[in-house]
């Protein structure tokens, strides 16, 4: 698919001093404004947009992103930090141009403290690998975004992320207790430490976690890790519809079982996913499927889980329930739930939404986006993690006219939007708001609940130069 090349405010213009600068805090060879450079730099996994910086810039360490942006803050040049790129409400992107700072050089696991059950990294460490050399000490940092094999930590603190074992773990901010991070005029902050607990003022942590890149470079990260669990179970369960698949989530939660992951994957979804993998599942034709994993360090414990689930399964329709106990099996699962979204959006052009509502009403809001699809003609394919609210929603345009689509998709993500907020949910669970849904925000959020987070922008960036165009509504 060709990118849309757009820029949304014409560049200023960045002088040579300025590049020279730059090559001299970084070293010549960490500063790029080559046409293929600034157009690898220009786009992240959001849908077709690209929108590329004027130079890239990879600095190695906090000293040398406080310089960079103590020079752009002085010149007034827009900086739009990136991690691995695989953002999906276009976070990343450079809309005004300027200098895009990558933390990729920022690679380095700093720490696994196995007494204090904390771990220091820098940003730019890809989060399975940070995963793997935590579990190699007998830890375990439990976030594992679907992206986990390429997005990195920094990304997932300033997304706050979440992913499949959000169920029974928590999302990132869960796990920071401290950071470093460099504010928009250079200086640098330390905030938390390796400390459970610590309310000296207020909580600086968690105001940067989620701030999506608009509030301070993350350059540290001291994160909380727990024990390792010994054991796993998987087990796959069709549906021959979605509404029995989506009250069986509510079901087991309610029967006192905290499953580990609680995947919801609706037929067009598998089907993407075999065409892409070439896998195949048992009852790939049924309506849906649950995806569930058990982990802990008790087998009689998760076996007697599991039997429950099963029972609550087929009290709901369920048309078997299959167990993965290998390692190889649970792998096998686990990479057909992690190709969905790539699988699904190679079928058509998309838009995808990254809903959330409060459990009980995923049957509700899943029979209300088919109603809304049915009546504007189009396919949707839904799939996320369903135990704990979130509903990844792709809206597909398959063959619906190109003027049909253009005009009517902001209308149709507008009417999704307002069945989420009427189910008491919110625009995005995971994924932020970003570039892409910052539009839509006001549909949840009252002029006075922006108008705090803008002050609270503008008390760390009043020049307004990090990360610039995101998260806010244009005027
Ligand atoms: C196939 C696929 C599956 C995915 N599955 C999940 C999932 O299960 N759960 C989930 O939550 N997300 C998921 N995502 C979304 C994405 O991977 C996450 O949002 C991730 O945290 C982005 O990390 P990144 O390093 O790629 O950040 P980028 O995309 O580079 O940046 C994201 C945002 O963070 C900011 N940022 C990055 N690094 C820093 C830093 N050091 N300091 C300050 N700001 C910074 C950027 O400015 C931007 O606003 C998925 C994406 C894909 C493509």
């Amino acid at each position: 698919m060709s990118k849309l090349k757009t820029q949304e405010h014409t560049p200023v213009t960045l002088s040579e001093s300025l590049i020279g600068s730059l090559k001299e805090i970084t070293g010549a060879d960490n500063v790029f404004y080559d046409t293929e450079s600034l157009e690898a730099y220009s786009h992240d996994e959001t849908e077709d947009l690209s929108f590329p910086p004027q130079v890239v810039v990879k600095p190695d360490s906090t000293e040398q992103v406080s310089a960079i942006l103590k020079l752009a803050s002085a010149e007034n040049i827009p900086v739009t930090p990136r991690g691995a790129g695989t953002g999906l409400s276009g976070g990343c992107l450079p809309l005004h141009g300027g200098i895009a700072l990558s933390l990729e050089r920022m690679n380095r696991i700093l720490e696994i403290d196995t007494t204090n059950f904390i771990c220091v990294t820098e940003p730019g460490v890809i989060v399975q690998t940070l995963q793997e050399a935590i579990e190699e000490k007998n830890l375990f940092y439990p976030v594992d975004p679907a992206s986990r094999g390429s997005c990195f930590i920094g990304g997932n603190v300033a997304e706050n992320s979440g992913g499949p074992r959000a169920v029974k773990y928590g999302v990132t901010k869960d796990f920071v207790l401290g950071l470093t991070a460099v504010l928009p005029n250079g200086d640098i902050i330390k905030t938390g430490g390796k400390l459970y607990k610590d309310v000296t003022g207020y909580n600086l942590t968690q105001t940067l976690v989620g701030s999506e890149g608009t509030l301070a470079v993350i350059t540290e990260i001291l994160l909380k890790l727990i024990p390792l669990p010994s054991l796993h179970l998987m087990l796959m369960i069709p549906f021959p519809s979605l509404e029995q698949a989506a009250k069986t989530v509510s079901a087991i939660m309610s029967a006192g079982i905290d499953p580990s992951a609680l995947e919801f994957m609706e037929r067009d979804a598998i089907i993407a996913s075999r065409e892409q993998l070439g896998t195949h599942i048992d009852y790939d034709d049924a309506a849906a499927h649950l995806l569930i994993e058990l982990d802990g360090n008790n087998q009689d414990l998760i076996d007697e889980r599991a039997e429950k689930i099963g029972e609550i399964a087929m009290a709901h329709e369920a048309l078997d329930v299959l167990l993965a106990e290998s390692k190889q099996k649970q792998e096998e699962l686990w990479n057909i739930r992690r190709s969905l979204s790539e699988a699904v959006k190679s079928r058509s052009v998309y838009k995808e939404e990254d809903t959330v509502v409060p459990r009980d009403k995923i049957p509700e809001l899943l029979s209300r986006i088919k109603e809304l699809c049915a009546r504007w003609k189009i396919a949707s394919v839904c799939y996320g993690h369903a135990g704990d609210g979130n509903i990844h929603v792709n809206l597909l345009k398959d063959d619906l006219p190109d003027d049909v689509w253009n005009n009517g998709l902001d209308t149709m993500i507008r009417e999704l939007f307002a069945i989420v907020v009427d189910l008491g949910g919110s625009l995005t669970g995971e994924h932020g708001v970003g570039y892409s849904q910052r539009e839509y925000i006001s549909i949840m959020k009252t002029p006075a609940e922006l108008a705090i987070m803008k002050r609270v922008k503008d008390a760390f960036d009043p020049q307004g130069i990090l990360n610039p165009g995101k998260i806010f509504p244009t005027e």
